[in-house]
């Protein structure tokens, strides 16, 4: 029997919470397609500054090195908002992605048929949407230099190599050769010199993919058509800033928060993670949606290429949305019957089993 080393940083917040339903679901999936799963805890964010005023202590760095994957609930809080800026749980985050090498985000924006309601946009424009965006995720004009800011002057500077844009694009071709087999790649390049080589760059990337086809959007372009019609597109390959937006963008087509999954990969293991934060707001209440970091543990699974099993969380989760069950976020869309947090979980993993 094949077994996983599972690093899992819980994190603060609801973060425990959603895991703990995540775990539930695995072990529930693990039995029936004959996989292990070794499950260690290692602390990250406000917990770990509690414990070991470090958000990020070398300890979860190296057990994270020495497991397949990670999954990763959420970090940060008032509790922690006024530490100085490397105290506080977002600098963990951010350290242990760089440590990681983790360059590539992935955000799927799923639409489940059950929930088209509860998205802000029409049913007709958003049913039937499956796309993708891989974002660039450790360069860019986050990390650029020089950066500079005075009372009268600031600026910024968006670099890319050669390198770092081949290596996202593969990891986007990659995943469109999985899917649709279509690529837009988003960029400036009417205006900005970084996005004519991203351009260039990316063309020669897809020649090694000739199933998969490229086109190229300005990135004003693609906010709008996002919008207009997200049914077109499949893979969304952009940079770090575009595709900070556009994910967001992305994400809200979906209706809820609590929906979405992503993972970051790129280095010697994928981390795996709700998109949203740690709501202090519902902390402790029973009431956050787990559904986000389970559709991250099958993206897990994806990842560790056992595709069945996370195939059979998709399926189960799409069961128990059908047969109208519903955390308070979604309670007002076509909701049957509302559960808490540890109630979803239990009906998923149950329905995993079968
Ligand atoms: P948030 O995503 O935590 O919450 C935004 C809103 O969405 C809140 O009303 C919250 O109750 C709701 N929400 C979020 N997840 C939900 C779920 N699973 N089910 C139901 N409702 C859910 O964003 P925020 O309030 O801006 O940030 C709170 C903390 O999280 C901050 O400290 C922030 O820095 C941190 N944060 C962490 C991450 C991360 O861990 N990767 C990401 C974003 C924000």
């Amino acid at each position: 029997m094949k077994t996983y080393k599972i690093a899992v940083l819980k994190g603060d917040g609801i973060g425990p919470e959603i895991v703990d339903e995540a775990i539930k679901v695995l072990d529930a999936v693990a039995e029936k397609e004959g996989i292990n799963f070794e499950f260690n805890e290692y602390l990250i964010g406000g917990s770990a500054v509690d414990v070991f005023d470090n958000p990020c202590p070398d300890e979860t760095i190296k057990g994270c090195l020495n497991s397949d994957a990670i999954l990763f609930g959420s970090i940060g809080g008032p509790k922690w908002d006024k530490l100085p800026k490397e105290k506080r749980p977002e600098s963990g985050l951010l350290k242990l992605r760089k440590s990681l090498g983790l360059f590539a985000n992935i955000r799927p924006a799923i639409i489940f048929d059950e929930l088209v309601n509860a998205s802000t946009l029409k049913p007709e424009v958003i049913k039937g949407v499956d796309l993708t965006v891989v974002r660039e995720l450790t360069g860019g004009i986050y990390f650029g230099e020089p950066r500079y800011k005075d009372d009268n002057k600031a600026y910024n500077t968006m670099i890319y190599t050669r390198e770092e844009i081949e290596k996202i694009a593969h990891v986007a071709f990659k995943e469109a050769s999985k899917r649709n087999k279509k690529v837009t790649s988003v960029d400036k390049a009417n205006v900005l010199e970084v996005s004519e080589l991203w351009r260039e760059v990316v063309e020669e990337v897809a020649k090694n993919y000739p199933d998969v086809e490229l086109e190229h959007m300005y990135v004003d372009n693609a906010a709008m058509q996002l919008i207009r019609d997200p049914k077109q597109f499949d893979v969304i390959l952009t940079g770090n800033i575009f595709g900070d937006i556009l994910s967001d963008e992305a994400s809200m087509i979906v209706g809820s928060i609590g929906l979405l999954p992503s993972a970051s990969i790129g280095g010697k293991v994928g981390l795996f993670e709700p998109i949203h934060g740690s709501a202090p707001d519902i902390a402790g209440q029973g009431i956050a949606n787990p559904i986000a970091t389970i559709l991250s543990a099958s993206m897990m699974l994806d990842y560790l290429d056992e595709k069945k099993a996370a195939d059979r969380i998709k399926k189960s989760i799409k069961k128990v949305l059908a047969d109208g069950y519903r955390t308070k976020d979604l309670s007002s869309f076509d909701a049957k019957e509302i559960v808490t947090t540890s109630e979803m979980g239990s009906l998923i993993a149950e329905n995993a089993s079968n």
